[in-house]
């Protein structure tokens, strides 16, 4: 399936059962992948790995109807935003890393101080 067509059937879901209906729907998958993502950190011996993906699909298609429903453009600069500052958070965690290897080379890191 192409995304065009998926975009074109979430489209049509929203036109039959209508944004509150389909909204309601978005909040339901989200508990279902909630109650599967709970159960796996609970217990990773007991891992329904289709299940957590079944329910991965499921809010996926209905976040893209809550994309056609509200400002998609919004909601694209508001992912640019996030992930431009999680770039941030990732970059420093990394540079740090890069700084605790280079002291631990140089002999600087004061021992019990140095975890790598
Ligand atoms: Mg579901």
């Amino acid at each position: 399936m192409t995304h065009s067509e998926g975009l074109i059937i979430c489209a049509g879901a929203l036109d039959r059962f209508g944004e509150k209906h389909q909204m309601v729907k978005a909040i339901e998958e989200m508990g279902e992948l909630t109650r599967a993502l709970c159960k796996r950190v609970a217990d990773a011996e007991d891992v329904d790995v289709d299940n957590i993906c079944e329910e991965i699909a499921d809010l996926e298609i209905t976040v893209t109807q809550l994309h056609m429903i509200f400002d998609d453009a919004l909601i694209q600069k508001k992912k640019a935003e996030k992930l431009t500052a999680l770039r941030e958070r990732v970059n420093g965690w990394r540079n740090g890393k890069l700084r605790q290897l280079a002291e631990h080379l140089k002999g600087d890191c004061g021992g019990d101080a140095c975890r790598l």
